[in-house]
């Protein structure tokens, strides 16, 4: 399948490495990367290479990249050291805080954490 890309999508810039990034895990269907105003001592960002505006764009279209998307944070938590606790925040459209409308998975990490979130 040919990649699906947005020109003007920030993140499908970031994958074909247009943009520069700091990566810290890649798949062949995903890439992440450190987002750049952390919230949390670890905060990464686990993308599709192909663009998808939201989650559930993603599980309809390409739901093994969907899964993918998933086994690949946790990856990131083994490198990043926090598998004994970390949150994975999708936000999905404007009403949501989403501003970034290519599919990412937040992962955060590396203090402990409250529920419900404060
Ligand atoms: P969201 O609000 O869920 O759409 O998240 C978008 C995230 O992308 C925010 O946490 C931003 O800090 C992050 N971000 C924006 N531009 C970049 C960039 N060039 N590199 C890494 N992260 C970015």
């Amino acid at each position: 399948m040919d990649a699906l890309r947005d020109e003007d999508c920030l993140f499908c810039k970031i994958v074909a490495g247009e943009i520069p990034a700091d990566i810290v895990h890649e798949t062949e269907t995903t890439v992440a990367f450190r987002d750049v105003a952390p919230q949390m001592p670890v905060h990464v960002l686990v993308v599709p290479r192909n663009h998808h505006r939201t989650a559930a764009a993603l599980a309809r279209d390409e739901p093994g990249t969907a899964a993918d998307l998933l086994t690949a944070a946790h990856a990131v938590a083994e490198k990043e050291g926090i598998t004994g606790g970390y949150r994975l925040v999708l936000n999905t459209e404007a009403g949501a805080g989403q501003v970034v409308f290519h599919v990412h998975l937040h992962v955060l990490g590396g203090r402990p954490m409250g529920w419900p979130p404060g």
